[in-house]
């Protein structure tokens, strides 16, 4: 009796917008089959499938083998061959795949349906059978590794020691009575490793695969993967039978996997890799390096001709570029998956752009297709100087950027130097999805094996982390902890650089040279700009950096950070000394020489932002900061002492270290900073206050339109700012009347106390702005200091998903958004034209710019880098 399918759908049945449910590949197979491309029959066990196995504690649900077995029997009738038949045996691939892309994490296993019955029928109906013997192998030693957990090496040693006892090199050049024998040596040592025979019975054998994929959803690697990627353990994956199509069936016969445009420049051009007389496993894994896509227009044409087809009609229908699976079988092609490839941001962009050209995609569309924050690799670093280094090896250039770091030799290594703070970078024979949490501690990625398609290139690709592959000449020497190329011999510590653009390793420490923007990402800065209603301004505190937010497209500063002024050597020795003042007049005197530095300061920023808000902070940071330290400053009154310097130098170094003995706080990121420090030392804030005035009012003389807004720091209480703003609008008009210069500026604060954001209707009364300095903010709600939470306990809760994300990165919406969201809303009620932004790191996040969108601010401030990231980020918000 049929009931109706619960578990299991066929790929011309199945719902192919369930990707939920058939998991990315089953759903994308099944689209492919009912748009009638080339695609093996088969059929889907689902997500839901696996999640019951997993709620039953490991046991299958109830009908699903019965639902298996009419599957089969239908793909026996497409298919004309039948599952464990003598004369035409249908043999399967048992294919793992979740909802979402999780390369190589969990496990395949090809040739399913082969025993020794069924071999010799395959044997006698190819005109090699030697493929049939070799093909029997393999699913032998996958079913060990893959079912039962058994190392692969007890049989690539009885591979190697089979070539070796026959003279080749090759496994093509092993004759089939060496394959029989091999055969009969991988049973012997598949009942040795697993303690058991083989499973002669083909339902056994697809039952066990079913299982193993079930279980590879929770193998180690596979969760520190969904981890790394926050992909939620709840999906579940699918699973895909699929009928077997061979590409080791001899010459024109192969497997590859082409991107239907380049994935690291974004290139309207077909790439990829073919291996001829090959099956699936041995592109992806990286153990024979592959030949160049392009290459098979000779030795192949009318199946290139084929893939380059297929591959504009998989965009067409897909309307994305594409990473696809494919093999040909004597001649013909099949494709065996397709999902949206993985790419560079530069590939991305060019893409998104090209096929917005195309007509391909809208407008909107485009700007949904590039991940904002992946942006940043565009907007940063690439080697520079590199002529100065010795080349160390070249490879392919598989993942573009630029890193420089340490040699380390394998996973555990990477994870633990990086920790303990140093930059490195993995170098490795290839990488495997095992070595995953090295990828991700390390700076760049450099493989011995493998090509542009392998393990470590398209992880490094996701990531956004350099990567150079396929560095034949390099040799890893485990023993002595070692690598050498053409000579050169560096050790496990030693420093390379690395190229990802350009394939080249280097010995030695490159300079790092910022990137520019190509004219798509302009062009899809262009689109955003349009689209999004959230202003982006830019933290910036020198002129330099002011101009640059400008050519990133700031449309203003939302941040000068007056403190940074005081910093440079030559006014250092100015500034202690108004420090270690004991009177205020004593003090105002130190003030004036620093008065006409802050007043050029502030001008040429005026200047390159004519036209555009500046937003300036006075002072925030506490005095101690400007002192050396107490224990230097000791160091150093000894050392005086001892070579008997002169009296006053001696007796002012004493009294910088008494001052600093006085300032020192027990948390000074609550201490005597901010606004509480203009409350305490008014002088400092009458001198920044009158240098802005000043400033302002030379620039206007000289045209520079000045929208000028000053802000107060670390407000906690309403009654702080009135009594500060009081001042400083006194100051601001005395300056006024002096230069003879009237103008509008507006003074407001920043909301990062929580005592602030609860208080903002009535801070709204002396404030004309609000901006959220969401680090502080961040720190005080809840209680972490920023400076030692993520060494200490931060990673901890990260790791025990106690916090959902890093509170400093991505804003913690629920409670310090809530106090956002609460202070934009009161303080609005009191003052209507109140206006609003972020500047603290969160200015620059995707995530929470799109809380700030949803929450109504008016911009976000970020660091000039981040300015093109925030203004497609924002845009998409909008979209
Ligand atoms: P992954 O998710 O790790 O890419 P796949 O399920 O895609 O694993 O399988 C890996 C490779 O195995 C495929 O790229 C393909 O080359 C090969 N393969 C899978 N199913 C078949 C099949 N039915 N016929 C031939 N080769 C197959
Ligand atoms: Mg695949
Ligand atoms: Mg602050």
């Amino acid at each position: 009796q049929v009931t109706a399918a619960r578990w299991v759908y066929a790929f011309d049945q199945a719902d192919p917008k369930n990707r939920t449910l058939l998991g990315g590949k089953g759903a994308n197979l099944a689209q492919m089959v009912q748009w009638g491309f080339p695609v093996p029959p088969g059929f889907t066990i689902t997500t839901e499938a696996c999640n019951e196995y997993w709620a039953r504690g490991g046991a299958f649900p109830d009908g699903l083998l019965d639902e298996v077995g009419l599957a089969v029997l239908r793909l026996e009738r497409t298919s004309g061959k039948r599952f464990g038949d003598a004369f035409q045996p249908l043999l399967v691939s048992v294919r793992s795949g979740a909802p979402v892309s999780m390369p190589g994490m969990m496990d395949t296993i090809l040739n399913l349906g082969l025993n020794d019955l069924t071999v010799r029928a395959l044997a006698n109906q190819s005109q090699d059978p030697a493929f049939a013997y070799d093909s029997y192998r393999r699913l032998i030693q996958m079913f060990a590794n893959v079912v039962f957990n058994v190392s692969l090496e007890p049989f690539e040693h009885a591979l190697r020691a089979a070539k070796a006892k026959h003279g080749v090199e090759r496994d093509r050049d092993l004759p089939v009575d060496a394959w029989k024998e091999l055969v009969a040596t991988y049973l012997k040592l598949f009942a040795e490793h697993v303690g058991q025979p083989f499973p002669q019975d083909v339902n056994v054998q697809l039952e066990l695969a079913i299982e193993a994929v079930f279980r590879s959803w929770r193998s180690p690697r596979a969760i520190v993967y969904r981890k790394a990627h926050g992909i939620p353990e709840t999906l579940g994956t699918a699973v895909n039978v699929q009928a077997m199509v061979f590409g080791n069936m001899g010459d024109d016969s192969g497997t590859g996997v082409i991107f239907t445009r380049h994935p690291s420049t974004g290139e309207p051009v077909l790439f990829g890799e073919f291996l001829a007389n090959a099956q699936g496993e041995d592109v992806v894994a990286g153990i024979r390096t592959p030949q160049p896509i392009a290459d098979l227009a000779h030795t192949m044409p009318s199946v290139y001709e084929s893939l380059v087809a297929l591959a504009k009609q998989l965009e067409t229908r897909f309307r994305d570029m594409q990473d696809v699976e494919f093999t040909v079988e004597r001649g013909k092609l099949y494709v065996l998956q397709t999902r949206s490839g993985k790419r560079t941001a530069q590939a991305a962009v060019r893409i998104a752009i090209d096929m917005l050209h195309e007509g391909l995609i809208q407008p909107e569309e485009a700007l949904l297709r590039v991940d904002a924050q992946h942006l940043r690799q565009l907007l940063h670093r690439r080697l520079q100087g590199t002529e100065q280094l010795p080349v160390f090896a070249k490879g392919l250039p598989a993942s573009p950027g630029a890193s420089v770091g340490r040699i380390v030799l394998d996973a555990d290594t990477a994870v633990e130097w990086a920790q303990r703070g140093e930059k490195v970078v993995l170098v490795r024979p290839e990488t495997t999805p095992e070595d995953i949490h090295g990828v991700l501690a390390a700076e760049g990625v450099v493989t011995t094996h493998g090509g542009m398609t392998s393990h470590a290139a398209v992880v490094a690709r996701g990531i956004g982390k350099p990567a150079v592959c396929g560095c034949d000449g390099v040799h890893i020497d485990f023993e002595t902890r070692s690598v050498e190329s053409n000579g050169t011999v560096l050790k496990e510590g030693d420093v390379i650089s690395v190229d990802g653009g350009t394939g080249t390793v280097y010995v030695g420490e490159a300079q790092m040279e910022e990137a520019k923007m190509a004219e798509e990402l302009q062009e899809l800065l262009a689109i955003a700009d349009e689209v999004r209603r959230l202003k982006v301004r830019a933290n910036a505190d020198t002129p330099e950096d002011a101009k640059r937010a400008r050519e990133f497209g700031a449309e203003g500063i939302g941040l000068c950070r007056t403190e940074h002024m005081f910093l440079s050597p030559d006014r250092v020795p100015l500034v202690q000394r108004m420090i270690l003042a004991t009177t205020s007049s004593e003090r105002q005197e130190a003030l004036a020489k620093l008065l006409p530095l802050q007043v050029s300061d502030f001008t040429a920023i005026f200047e390159a932002m004519d036209g555009l808000p500046v937003t300036i902070r006075l002072l925030d940071p506490p005095l101690h900061e400007f002192l050396p330290r107490e224990d230097e400053l000791e160091e150093r009154l000894e050392a005086l002492r001892a070579k008997g310097a002169p009296e006053d130098e001696i007796a002012q170094t004493e009294q910088l270290l008494r001052q600093a003995r006085y300032l020192r706080e027990a948390n000074p990121m609550m201490g005597l900073r901010g606004s509480r420090l203009g409350i305490v030392y008014p002088e400092i804030y009458d001198m920044q206050m009158e240098a802005i005035m000043t400033a302002a009012a030379q620039a206007k003389r000289r045209g520079i339109r000045v929208e000028l807004e000053v802000m107060l720091p670390l407000i906690g209480s309403p009654k702080e700012l009135r009594v500060l703003r009081e001042r400083m609008e006194e100051i601001a008009k005395r300056t006024m009347e002096r230069e003879g210069v009237e103008m509008e500026y507006r003074i407001g604060t920043m909301i990062e106390v929580p005592r602030a954001a609860l208080t903002a209707d009535q801070i709204a009364e002396d404030a004309q702005f609000f901006s959220f300095g969401t680090n502080d903010l961040t720190q005080m709600t809840f209680a972490f200091s920023r400076d030692d939470a993520e060494g200490k306990f931060l990673s901890v809760y990260l790791d025990r998903e106690i916090l959902p994300h890093n509170p400093f990165e991505t804003l913690d919406t629920e409670g310090v958004g809530k106090l956002i969201q609460w202070a934009v809303e009161a303080g609005r009620r009191r003052r209507p034209d109140l206006k609003t932004g972020v500047c603290g790191e969160h200015g620059g996040d995707p995530a929470s710019i799109a809380f700030c969108e949803e929450i109504g601010l008016d911009y976000v401030s970020c660091s000039p880098f981040r300015i093109p990231v925030a203004r497609i980020a924002a845009a998409q918000a909008a979209v």
